[in-house]
């Protein structure tokens, strides 16, 4: 590796390991209101954060800007030491940065062309990122499937005639296709039954295994993070209000609004009026 010793230490953590995404001061304003104040955080190469807080906290914002599909008004995203923050030039930059971070969004039905058949949405992507020939696609499609639990049955099936949880398996395999350095996924399982949801998080358990990727998991919901997630991020109102080990922030959180986040989830013994009372203003 080349650079001054500044460059180095700017693609570098703390523990002297290359940062693959590092973000820094990220904002994002519409009209008069801030919907990402300032956030910061990085990940190492194939590690797993957690982005949590309340719907409207500004996840979303996040990493729409992280993926080049939101502007930021202020801040830098970087990945293996490459700014992405000012717009694209050209088609082959806009892809060389779909290369390096894939998105899967919560919502299938809306990210999947209902007039193509799965296995060839999967190989669009292929085509456009690893051009190969003919035969070499088709068998990477069906590794891709493979990888996410489908088969030659769902791969020539249209999206419509695929349950919940295999649509959301075929747009993991079609953002696995560009083989990204990071894998975002925006409140991903968030649509899907709880037992599926248990399936599809051990699923990307296994292909972070596999694959070395680094996942950025953004949820509304502090259940599913524990088995998923490395690290956590809480975001209120656009800011980073505590970040940390999964474990500790889960199991000792430092802030009222993590506290308040986890007492929202069902558990045995949960009361739900307890969490009502202490969201309201004090004084109210
Ligand atoms: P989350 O994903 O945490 O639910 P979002 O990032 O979607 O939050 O939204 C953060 C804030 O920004 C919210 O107040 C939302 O209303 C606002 N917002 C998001 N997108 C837009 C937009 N395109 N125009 C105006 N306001 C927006
Ligand atoms: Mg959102």
């Amino acid at each position: 590796m080349s650079g001054t010793p500044e460059e180095l230490a700017e693609v570098r953590g703390v523990g002297g390991t290359p940062e693959e995404l590092v973000v820094e001061g990220l904002c994002k304003r519409y009209g008069d209101h801030l919907a990402v104040d300032d956030v910061s955080f990085t990940l190492a190469p194939g590690a797993s954060l957690g982005i949590v807080g309340e719907s409207g906290s500004g996840k979303t914002t996040t990493v729409r800007m992280l993926v080049g599909l939101e502007r930021p008004d202020g801040g830098t995203v970087r990945v293996g030491g490459r700014d992405r923050s000012a717009p694209a030039r050209g088609r082959a930059e806009r892809l060389a940065r779909a290369r390096e971070i894939q998105m899967v969004f919560q919502d299938p039905y809306l990210s999947l062309d209902p007039r193509v058949p799965v296995g060839r949405c999967v190989e669009e992507v292929l085509r456009l990122h690893h051009p190969m020939e003919a035969r070499a696609r088709e068998a990477r499609v069906a590794e891709l499937l493979d990888q996410v639990g489908l088969g030659e049955r769902e791969a020539a099936a249209l999206p419509g005639k695929l349950s919940g949880g295999q649509r959301q398996r075929v747009a993991i395999a079609r953002a696995l296709a560009a083989e990204p350095r990071v894998l975002v996924l925006d409140e991903a399982v968030a649509a899907l039954d709880v037992s599926i949801q248990a399936q599809v998080l051990e699923l990307l358990n296994t292909i972070r295994r596999e694959v070395g990727i680094g996942f950025l998991f953004v949820t509304h919901d502090l259940a599913v993070v524990r088995h998923i997630t490395d690290e956590l991020m809480v975001l209120k109102a656009g800011r980073v209000v505590e970040q940390g080990p999964t474990s500790r922030l889960l199991d000792a959180p430092a802030h009222p609004y993590t506290r308040l986040l986890l007492d929202s989830v069902p558990r045995r013994g949960w009361n739900p009026s307890s969490v009502s009372t202490s969201r309201r203003p004090s004084g109210a």
